[in-house]
């Protein structure tokens, strides 16, 4: 397999997905603090630093980019350079997803997950989180 790109645009090219990540973080935090509530962000008190923390309802909120969580919609695409390498680094992001949440639910915590691509429906976000918080 020939890589085509150099280490520099690979990491521009990488950079400016996970700044679409943060994008979709950003657009769940705006859409819950507008319906009221009032969360930390990043708590690197417990597993998985969650991008929302509601600590005195002990739920906490993960927003999640399709192609760095696999999530297996249209936005995910396989790569198709250097498939071993992405191989091994998505799927261990998706096997520590899952410890994170069970962890975090072993504590007593309770998780939701907002996938990138749901919030092309922001209503529909803003009700599953709204139930999903009380
Ligand atoms: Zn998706």
């Amino acid at each position: 397999v020939v890589d085509t790109l150099t280490k520099a645009q690979r990491s521009k090219r990488m950079s400016l997905i996970k700044s679409k990540n943060s994008q979709a973080e950003l657009a769940v935090r705006k859409l819950i603090f507008g319906a009221g509530y009032r969360y930390r962000l990043h708590d690197t008190k417990l597993p998985g630093r969650p991008d929302l923390v509601f600590a005195s309802r002990k739920r906490v909120i993960f927003v999640h980019g399709c192609f760095w969580h696999q999530h297996g919609c249209r936005r995910y695409k396989q790569p198709t350079t250097r498939t071993e390498f992405w191989n091994k680094k998505l799927g261990s992001n998706v096997t520590r997803d899952r410890a994170v949440r069970r962890t975090i639910a072993r504590l007593g915590w309770r998780s939701l997950v907002v996938w990138e691509c749901e919030l092309r429906n922001p209503g529909r976000v803003l009700r599953r989180a709204m139930r999903f918080l009380g």
